[in-house]
């Protein structure tokens, strides 16, 4: 009895600290581009099974804020490319100008998380020159090759390359602050390093952002593997992994491309919680 009771005091002050200890977490989505017109989407399922399909996808980008500490994650297309073809993006308000709304300085974000390394993922990376690069290991390895692997663009990654601010790489998971709350998810297969993002909000509850696991929502169904992929058989263990812990975590998905997938989370400058 009196061990029993020692264990439960032992307990009780910190069961008491966690609940104190939860971090006030939220994520705001930002604007990252349009579609200049519907893209085809053929070249996005190698079985065919998009061939007939057009959509004006969207360009996403989020700020993940965990008590006085800031994290972006995906950076979108670098305005200087808005409306080119080759392209295809239209940016109506870069991400810089969107969080200044918010009352946020480039200065104030203290990390920079990037799905992978396609140039509409990294092209404002570099409006954050003193964040911390949060990046997966085989896709930060293709950015600094020479010459770079699989359409990366060095460009970008400006102070990372020179070594004026901090890069953080990883093979698999990256729990951000250290708590679970913002956990980096390893999904490789569209690019080797290719990661996707879990953020588990305590009034929403668990949000699972795709990074370019799929792009819209009928390859998230069928499991479509974009042709231009680097590894078919590890999209297809990242889907399965993906939607394994969608299922067990009761998780909201959000397809970052996903044109109807942008009302899933509040409109900006309204966050989640
Ligand atoms: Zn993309």
């Amino acid at each position: 009895m009196k061990r029993l009771l020692a264990i439960a005091l032992a307990c009780a002050p910190m069961a008491a600290s966690a609940a104190e200890q939860a971090p006030d977490l939220s994520l705001t989505r930002l604007d990252c581009g349009r579609a200049i017109e519907p893209w085809p989407l053929g070249a996005f399922d190698d079985t065919g099974g998009a061939a007939d399909l057009k959509k004006a996808i969207v360009g996403s980008c989020y700020l993940v804020r965990h008590d006085e500490r800031l994290m972006i994650w995906d950076t979108g297309i670098d305005p200087a490319t808005s409306g080119d073809p080759d392209g295809g993006f239209l940016l109506d308000r870069t991400l810089v100008e969107q969080l200044a709304q918010l009352g946020v300085t480039p200065a104030d974000i203290e990390f920079v998380g990037v799905s992978h390394y396609h140039y509409d993922h990294t092209g404002q990376a570099k409006a954050f020159p003193q964040a911390t690069l949060l990046i997966g290991e085989e896709d930060w390895q293709a950015i600094t090759h020479d010459p770079p692997l699989g359409n990366a663009n060095p460009a970008d990654f400006p102070a990372w390359i020179a070594g004026k601010a901090k890069v953080e790489t990883f093979a698999g998971d990256k729990d951000v602050f250290g708590d679970r709350s913002v956990v980096i998810l390893d999904m490789p297969g569209h690019t080797p390093g290719h990661h996707a993002l879990l953020v588990r909000l305590p009034r929403t509850g668990p949000v699972l952002l795709t990074g370019d696991l799929a792009h819209f929502t009928e390859n998230y169904e069928r499991e479509g593997v974009p042709t231009f992929n680097t590894d078919r058989a590890d999209t297809l263990a990242s889907f399965d992994r993906f939607k394994k812990m969608a299922q067990n975590l009761g998780a909201k998905v959000v397809i970052q491309h996903e044109p109807a997938d942008v009302a899933r989370l509040p409109t900006f400058p309204e966050a989640a919680r």
